[in-house]
């Protein structure tokens, strides 16, 4: 069973017990205009109570908004009775969620026009808002009155900004003055919450267009840590196709990562990353040796984000490297000990690091004679002391 026909099954199920339901949402807006779908949403007058009593298999995802999901053949479908949403506590949740018996309620409490049409089990579409205008003119319009929905929560905007990244629509204009006035109410936004809105934009196909919409807006200097990205004003966004890029890129213009860490919410791999990127741009290390210690797929990361530091564009090259690990070297530690005479320590260490450097920048051979060679003439003259 795909998707479209699971949802379908959920609202002939509500419809038949008697309650209003519909498609609602991001499945609606991207069907109308031809994009693949990747989850349902689906509104109805029925209360979460009602929905689990009629389906077999429900999860209560998220009982205090009043969705639920419901299970049809292993694939979820997010059902959430129709609400209004009222007041809201520290521009992260709304205090108490009230449910209502109208679609329109319900449709007028959503962000935008192009996400409030609804559409029934026949196709009909329920547009109160005039979506379907906007949608085909590709606009990005608030529902209501713009300055207060983003005072109402302020995520909208970053919602709006990658409703660009993904669409390649344009925001109305009275829509974009309240955004831009908004924009420093983000701050009181958690980070998780904008995390994920960063890499949606980063993501998507017109990211570049979401930039300008981002710098009209003054959106840099309204998301914590993210400020020192408005010296890449001019720059062109076009390299930066992966969401740890954009994160570098601010960590970068820190002065130290640790803050930076602990106020946002990154996996232990995005930081060990970051801190790889930001490191190697600041010794501007070679791509050879970036790729020999971490392998090709950050090596591709560090490409880019030279790319988009130098507004250079070349290609990514492969690179054949003579050895992948230290253990491949034509010499070890206790060779080395065999030739120079002197008490063991971290020089030791330091030597290999040398020659394992230079063999992987092909500026010596791996051979044997080659490294012991090396390694006499290093030592000559030290003293041991
Ligand atoms: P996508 O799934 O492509 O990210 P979407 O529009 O479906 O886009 P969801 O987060 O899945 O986004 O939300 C589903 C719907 O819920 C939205 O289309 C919108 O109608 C409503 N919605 C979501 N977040 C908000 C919000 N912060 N304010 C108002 N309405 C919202
Ligand atoms: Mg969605």
């Amino acid at each position: 069973m795909d998707l479209l026909a699971a949802g379908k099954r959920v609202l002939q199920t509500l419809n038949e017990a008697g309650y209003e339901a519909y498609f609602v949402g991001g499945m609606v807006r991207d069907q109308l205009i031809g994009r693949p779908i990747y989850d349902i949403d689906i509104t109805t007058s029925a209360t979460p109570s009602v929905v689990m009593s009629l389906f077999e298999k429900t999860v209560a995802t998220g009982l205090k908004h009043g969705t639920v999901t419901v299970m049809i053949d292993k694939i979820p479908v997010e059902v959430t009775t129709f609400r209004i949403e009222s007041t809201y506590v520290d521009y992260r949740r709304p205090l108490e969620v009230q449910f209502t018996q109208s679609l329109d309620e319900d449709l007028r409490r959503r962000d935008f026009t192009m996400n409030a049409i609804a559409m029934d089990q026949n196709g009909c579409l329920h547009d109160p808002m005039g979506g379907l205008m906007d949608l085909k003119q590709g606009r990005i319009v608030c529902v209501g009155q713009p300055a207060e929905r983003f005072c109402e929560d302020p995520l909208r905007i970053l919602r709006g900004v990658r409703f660009v990244a993904k669409l390649g629509f344009s925001i109305e204009k009275e829509t974009l003055a309240a955004m831009k006035e908004a924009s420093s109410l983000l701050e009181r936004i958690s980070k998780e919450r904008i995390k994920k809105e960063l890499e949606g934009m980063v993501q998507g196909d017109f990211f570049e267009k979401a930039i300008n919409d981002a710098y009209e807006i003054d959106l840099m200097s309204a998301i914590p840590s993210f400020e020192g990205l408005n010296r890449y004003r001019y720059y062109c966004f076009q390299a930066l196709t992966d969401p740890i890029l954009l994160f570098a890129l601010a960590g970068l213009n820190r002065e130290s990562l640790t803050e930076y860490f602990s106020s946002w919410p990154f996996s232990r791999v995005e930081r060990k990353c970051i801190e790889v990127l930001c490191q190697a741009v600041h010794q501007s290390m070679e791509m050879r040796y970036f790729t020999y210690l971490y392998g090709e797929g950050w090596a591709r990361r560090y490409h880019q984000l030279k790319l988009f530091l130098s507004q250079t564009n070349f290609p990514y090259e492969s690179v054949q490297l003579p050895i992948t690990d230290r253990r491949q070297l034509a010499i070890d530690g206790k060779m080395i000990t065999k030739i120079i005479d002197r008490p063991k320590g971290p020089w030791i260490q330091e030597l290999l690091r040398k020659l394992e450097y230079l063999v992987v920048m092909n500026q010596m051979e791996n051979k044997t004679e080659t490294l012991v060679e090396y390694v006499k003439q290093e030592m000559e003259g030290v003293n041991y002391e």
